[in-house]
């Protein structure tokens, strides 16, 4: 962090300003120009908040030169991390593709689901036990009995379960999920962030909200990081913008952006990213194409009777052409 004092800064207010710093750890290193005065700040400055500095008299403006978060930074860890869910790994090349309904609906539903997904391709089961519904009317989610469900479509097809988070007070029944998702809702539920990021080091596959921006993306991240769980799996799902014609813009360029900015694998959401179940391949083949880590994708075996986002799932024949053609992009990418 770089503090330009203003032109007429008195020498008492550079003195007072350099003792705060030295009280917070910092070695201020004053460089006088000929124009303006600066101070480079050298430490650890997370806890420093560049606002309040730059409130104080004799400041100009204060310049950040360092990212805010540092264990989700790739200048702190420059190799690719590697997450592994329960022998499924993502990241550092390894592909994943995490599949099913948007909610658990009954036994039939899921494990038929999970079976013609195995089949395809799909290397973990998604299904929601617990749902962030925009209604207090819509289907909430059968809540533990879906956890149970989820647990015996592991048992009968062997893939890890990624299932949503929405409440720390449900995470004993969690104990046979691979992977926790914390959803665009709750991406900034910080408690939750916290509570998930010291009580366990499952992976937590954390979904971008739906007006976040990049670094409040990775600040959410390093929430989980620094409470002790390193293991955080980026996604993508798409903004809110002024377009309605979909149901949120993907921003499919954060896919290289984040790549640049973390060492965290990131996976894209074509289902809710799109909202349209014919549009799902084509996005699909595209984040392959940029280089996403993985795909999580929304797939019912009778949509137009879903109980939740029946309209952007893909049936399981859908499924199985999109993950063919994705495997095509990786073998040509390879
Ligand atoms: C979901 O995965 O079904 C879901 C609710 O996702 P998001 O949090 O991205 O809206
Ligand atoms: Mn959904």
């Amino acid at each position: 962090m770089v503090i330009i004092l203003k032109k007429g800064a008195s020498s008492v207010q550079v003195e007072s300003l350099k003792a705060l710093l030295q009280a917070k750890n910092i070695t201020p290193r004053v460089t006088e120009g000929q124009h303006e005065t600066i101070i480079g700040c050298v430490g650890d400055i997370t806890h420093l908040d560049p606002g309040l500095i730059e409130a104080l008299d004799g400041v100009e403006s204060v310049q950040r030169i360092q990212e805010p978060y540092k264990a989700a930074n790739r200048k702190f860890h420059p190799a690719d991390s590697v997450v592994d869910c329960s022998g499924v790994k993502v990241g550092g090349g390894n592909f994943a593709v995490i599949a099913g309904p948007c909610s658990v609906e009954s036994e039939e539903q899921l494990v038929g689901i999970a079976r013609s997904v195995k089949a395809a391709g799909a290397t973990m089961l998604r299904g929601g036990a617990f749902k962030p519904r925009t209604s207090p009317y819509a289907f909430q989610g059968m809540g533990a009995e879906g956890l149970r469900l989820l647990s015996l479509a592991k048992k009968e097809t062997g893939l890890p379960i990624v299932t949503e988070l929405m409440d720390f007070k449900d995470i004993e029944l969690f104990n046979d999920v691979d992977v926790i998702q914390i959803g665009a809702r709750n991406m900034q539920n910080f408690n939750l962030l916290k509570e998930v990021g010291s009580y366990t080091k499952k992976p937590v596959l954390l979904k971008r909200g739906m007006s976040a921006t990049l670094q409040e993306l990775l600040m959410s991240a390093e929430y989980i990081m620094a409470s002790g769980n390193p293991n955080v799996i980026l996604c993508e799902r798409g903004i809110r913008t002024f377009e309605t014609a979909l149901r949120n813009t993907l921003d499919l360029g954060v896919v290289t952006m984040l790549h640049r900015l973390s060492h965290l694998p990131v996976v894209v959401d074509p289902s809710h990213a799109t909202g349209h179940a014919y549009m799902v391949d084509s996005v699909s083949v595209a984040a392959t194409a940029i280089g996403a880590d993985g795909l999580i994708i929304e797939v019912h075996n009778d949509p137009p009777h879903a109980k939740c986002d029946g309209a952007q799932s893909q049936t399981p024949e859908m499924f199985a052409q999109t993950m063919a053609r994705v495997q095509k992009v990786r073998e040509v990418l390879a």
